[in-house]
């Protein structure tokens, strides 16, 4: 790619930032969505797209087309943003684009509005490289109410399914490792966020009367005492069972991640590592999860009080690997408790669960990426077969059967969702170059 002068598209697309960043779509307080999903729309059609808008449960979803050919390429991204605040810690206003030593910032620089300017750019430059047109057909979903939980996503993908269709879907997100190695991530783990509730009591009782008594938050530790073992195995009968191997080219790109949390552990002062050495990516790639996230009940303010709690609760977070099922899941923790003893600890679903999705290392997609990734940053990809993290791509992998591939833009000290988010120019301008690498390549090659 270095033969090719991207520079005068990568400040066109810098400029389409700085007009997105201005825009302040914060999902959560429903700020400008609709006039943001218009600016989106305009600079999409100016690229020769046909855009439409669709409504949906907080802001419009956007779905574009353009272009023809061997390949069919989803694109997918969201152009809503987490709030601003704490919005005196911002060195530079959060919604103008500032740019100090190399570095852009404003809310959405990285997540996600810049993945949407650095995509646009390289669609720009493709079509004047060739002559106008495109040679792969792109459809882009666009959302707007990713970071609320993408609620209307998974029906709108169900309902819109003839019109997603497509070979291979370029995902919302991706980053630069500190050392310039792209990081392409090829899944991510479900997540389902639960609360156990116990309640033994109309009110809290005298310490007194625990003698004859159960207490709730008794019940609730044995509960989740039983969840999982010391090395933070699952232990709940069943758990494992439909948990999708992974496939060898899966393992060796694993082995092939560098480092093993190190700089975490040392940043963080770690004291209770579960995994260090070879697995350590293991574990974050393929292994599912289950958290507290919090725990209430009882006294907990200065000194003592002898009280006997009348109810209590615990909140959960579940991390699931393939082919788990979230509504599985729980008739199994449902089983595990009651085998226990433990019926009258009520199970509540805190918001809709997000199975996990992931592509097979070894796809000719995967691999198209690679090549992209390795030609437009100079430097050796690093693929993680899944996140740790989790997102909205089972609908993807599931609804359509598009194999989805994360690369982007982002940095580890990106600052993503807090204060000062920032992209690195260099890697928006590499971004440029993948997209470039990528759809030249998919317009070129039957993949095999
Ligand atoms: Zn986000």
């Amino acid at each position: 790619m270095t033969s090719v002068d991207l520079t005068s598209h990568i400040e066109r697309g810098l400029s389409d930032l700085r007009e997105l960043v201005a825009l302040e779509s914060v999902s959560a307080q429903g700020r400008m969505l609709p006039e943001t999903a218009s600016a989106v729309a305009r600079l999409l059609e100016a690229e020769g797209f046909s855009v439409r808008q669709f409504p949906g449960q907080v802001a419009p979803v956007l779905l574009a087309e353009a272009g023809s050919g061997p390949f069919t390429l989803l694109i997918y991204n969201h152009y809503d943003v987490q709030p601003e605040d704490p919005a005196e810690l911002w060195e530079s206003p959060p919604f103008v684009l500032t740019e100090r030593e190399g570095r852009l910032y404003g809310r959405g620089a990285s997540d996600d509005k810049g993945e949407i300017a650095s995509r646009l750019a390289a669609i720009r430059a493709v079509k004047e490289r060739s002559g106008g047109a495109l040679p792969i057909r792109v459809r882009w979903l666009i959302e707007g109410e990713e970071e609320v939980g993408s609620p209307s996503l998974a029906g709108f993908i169900t309902e819109h399914a003839a019109e997603l269709g497509a070979d291979g879907c370029w995902w919302e997100f991706g980053g630069i490792s500190p050392e310039g190695q792209p990081i392409l991530s090829l899944g991510l783990k479900g997540v389902m966020c639960i609360e156990l509730r116990c309640r033994t009591s109309q009110s809290d009782l005298h310490s007194s009367l625990g003698a004859v008594m159960d207490n709730p938050l008794y019940r609730l530790a044995r509960a989740v005492a039983s969840l999982r073992d010391e090395q933070g195995n699952v232990t709940i009968p069943g758990f494992d069972n439909d948990v999708r191997p992974p496939t060898q080219a899966d393992l060796d790109a694993i082995a092939r991640i560098p480092g093993d949390g190190q700089a975490v552990r040392d940043t963080f002062g770690i004291t209770r590592p579960l995994a260090t050495g070879p697995e350590y990516h293991q574990r974050s790639n393929l292994k599912p999860v289950v958290n507290i996230n919090g725990w209430g009940g009882g006294y907990q303010g200065e000194g003592s009080k002898t009280v006997l709690p009348g109810e209590g609760f615990v909140k959960l977070d579940f991390r699931m690997v393939p082919d788990q099922q979230p509504a599985r899941i729980l008739e199994l923790l449902r089983a595990h408790l009651d085998a226990q003893n433990l019926q009258d600890i009520e199970i509540i679903e805190l918001e809709a669960a997000q199975p996990a999705a992931r592509t097979d290392a070894g796809h000719p997609f995967v691999q198209a990426c690679i090549q992209a990734a390795r030609e437009a940053h100079g430097q050796e990809p690093i693929v993680h077969p899944s996140s740790a993290a989790s997102g909205p791509m089972a609908p993807f992998t599931q609804a359509l059967g598009v194999p989805c591939v994360a690369a982007g833009i982002g940095n580890h000290a990106g600052r993503v969702h807090a204060p000062n988010e920032n992209i690195l120019r260099e890697h928006f301008a590499g971004g440029v170059a993948f997209g470039v690498a990528l759809i030249e390549q998919l317009g070129k090659d039957r993949l095999q």
